[in-house]
Order: structure tokens, then sequence, then C-alpha cells
């Protein structure tokens, strides 16, 4: 059994995995708490990842954190999947236990988390608009759609994989789901938005994305604008709904709740979460009171 003085071998497997902040977040966990575990980030090649997982294996690891593009090919090698992890159909947290691979999604669960204690907003009743089809969306429309909202739009850019992504919500989660085409201008924009209360962006597009171009103000006053993507001084989609007046959840939260769920799941112990806050803001990230502040800093999020 490990010791103190001998810790136990935790690692985030993607590529890229360069810009990720969770050995930062995880290691000071692990430093306040003082349990005996050590994070690394690891760039893995897709063709590779079932033998970097069989390599940690081998090492004594604990587990692991995927993220894109292994988390399909990490529930395909888990021997057991938790329900979430089953429903989404990817993985984002694996667990070594004796000669067994569990596989756990903390995503979906620590968006919903987000949006409760990051912006003190209910889900039930919402009318979501899910821009973005990828791991991450996928995980966040199933569990979404599992605590009552009211309808949800997936608008993809390769409109057949937002389709597969509707049907599987709608299907497993008995809620109405259409997909939307990308929209190609201004207006398709305003009619994608209009009517919808809670928009989530799912997309790795980034700055790529026509963000600031966007009509928010089609949104409703109460609408609640969130952001999977994370950047020190906010995303451009979060900034530009932001300056529109609108409530805005940026995805650092989302990034210390799947984080903290993960950190239970290896060492059986609730995370230090205000030191995890902590190791976040020491790198920039911007982790308000759960007031919809702007990312940035900037003061509260306008009049909306
Ligand atoms: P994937 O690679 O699985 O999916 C990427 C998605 O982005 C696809 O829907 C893809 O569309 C779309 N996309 C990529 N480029 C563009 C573009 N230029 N314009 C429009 N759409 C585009 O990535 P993930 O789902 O794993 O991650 C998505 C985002 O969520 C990333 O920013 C990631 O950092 C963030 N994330 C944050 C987490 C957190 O804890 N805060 C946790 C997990 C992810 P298409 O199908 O057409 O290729």
């Amino acid at each position: 059994m490990a010791g103190p003085w001998q810790p136990r071998l935790l690692a985030l497997l993607g590529d890229p995995v360069a810009h990720s902040l969770s050995p930062v977040m995880q290691n000071a966990a692990f430093q306040a708490t003082g349990l005996p575990y050590v994070y690394i980030a690891a760039r893995v090649e897709a063709s590779r990842f079932p033998e970097a997982v069989e390599a940690l294996r081998l090492l004594g690891a604990r587990g692991a954190n995927v993220t894109a593009p292994h988390k399909e090919q990490a529930a395909r090698t888990a021997h057991w999947l938790a329900p979430e992890a089953a429903r989404a159909g990817t993985v984002n947290t694996l667990v070594f236990e004796g000669d067994r691979i569990l596989g756990y999604n903390t995503d979906g669960p620590a968006f919903c988390r987000a949006v409760a204690e990051g912006a003190h907003t209910e889900l039930a009743g919402r009318r979501v608009l899910l821009l973005g089809a990828g791991g991450a969306a996928r995980a966040v429309a199933m569990a979404v759609a599992e605590r009552g909202v009211a309808a949800m739009t997936v608008a993809n850019r390769t409109l057949p994989r937002g389709q597969e992504l509707a049907r599987h919500v709608a299907m497993a989660a008995g809620v109405p789901v259409r997909a939307h085409a990308w929209p190609e201008d201004r207006s398709q924009w305003a009619d994608l938005l209009a009517g919808h209360d809670l928009v989530v962006q799912a997309t790795s597009a980034g700055a790529a994305g026509p963000w600031e171009r966007l009509p928010y103000q089609v949104l409703p006053p109460e609408a609640l604008v969130a952001d999977l993507a994370y950047a020190p001084g906010g995303t451009p989609f979060l900034r530009a709904a932001a300056r529109a007046g609108y409530r805005v959840l940026p995805g650092e939260w989302m990034l210390l709740y799947q984080g903290a769920e993960a950190f239970r799941l290896w060492t059986g112990v609730e995370a230090p979460l205000e030191t995890m806050k902590a190791a976040l803001a020491g790198a920039g990230l911007f982790l308000g009171n759960g007031d919809g502040r702007s990312p940035g800093g900037g003061g509260p999020a306008g009049s909306r």
C-alpha cells in the first residue's frame, strides 16, 4: 500500500493537454489534504490510448482523467460504466480498482452543479440551446435533460452529429430535442437563439467562433449564457454575452466541480473546493461568488 513517501500516480490523458489546469488544481488539493497522489498531464495520440492506460496500470496508478479526443474510447476501455457514463457513452474519469477499470463521467453532473452553485439557477423548465455535439456536449445534454428542462435544441457544425445527439437524448430522457443546422449569418443566429433561456457553448471553436457578431439581445432578459470553455480574462463568447447584459456562467465552474468529483472517486474524500478555487485563481481563472458577474472581473453583468 502506498505511504505518504510513495505517492500514487494519476494522469490526464488527451491530445492536446498542455493548456489544462487540472494538474495545478488536483495537485493543490492533494497537498492541502496530505493525500499521497501526484497528478500529471500526458499527451497521448488516439491510436495509443489503450497502451497508455495499460502503462498507467502497470505503474500502479490510481486512475486517470480523460479529455478530447479519447472520451469515447475510454468508455470502450472500461470494464464497468457508471450510469451517467453509460448514458452519455463517454468517460472522463477512470478508476483502477484491482484488475478492473471503472469508467465515470463527471462532466454532466459538474455542469448541473455549476448552474446551481455558480449561477444560482434552476435547470427545471429551462429551454436550452446547446452549441456543439462533441464529447462534453453529449455529457452535458444527457445530464441537463434528466433535470427536467422543458425542451432542448442542439446546433452543431456537422449537422448529422447534432441530429444523432438530439435523437439519443430525446429517446433516453424523454425530452423534446430538435437538431438545428449551424447558422451562417446574423439573421439565422437570431432565429436560433430566440426563445431559449439557457445557452450552452460546448464547441472547441474558441476565438474562431462567430461570437462577437451574435444578436444576443433576442434572448429573454432572464436568460443565462454558459460556456464550457475557460480562459483567463473570460472567453470571447461570454465576454460578448456579458456586454449585451446577460448573466454568464464561465467554464471554470464546471472545471472545478468535475475535478472535485474525480478527486472524490479516486480518494474517497470530499475535495477541498476552496483550495482548488484558489489554485485556479492563481492561474488567472475567475471564479466569483456565483453572482453571474462577468468574466474578467468586470463587475456585475448588467441589468439582465
Ligand atoms: P470535441 O472535440 O469532442 O467536440 C468539439 C465540438 O466543437 C464539436 O461539436 C465540433 O463540431 C465543434 N467545433 C469545433 N470547431 C468548431 C468551429 N470552428 N465552429 C463550430 N463548431 C466547432 O471537444 P469536447 O466536447 O471535449 O470539448 C468542447 C469544449 O468544452 C472545449 O472548449 C473544452 O475545453 C470544453 N470542456 C470544458 C470542460 C470544463 O470542465 N470546463 C470539460 C470538458 C470540455 P463538429 O462535430 O462539426 O466537429
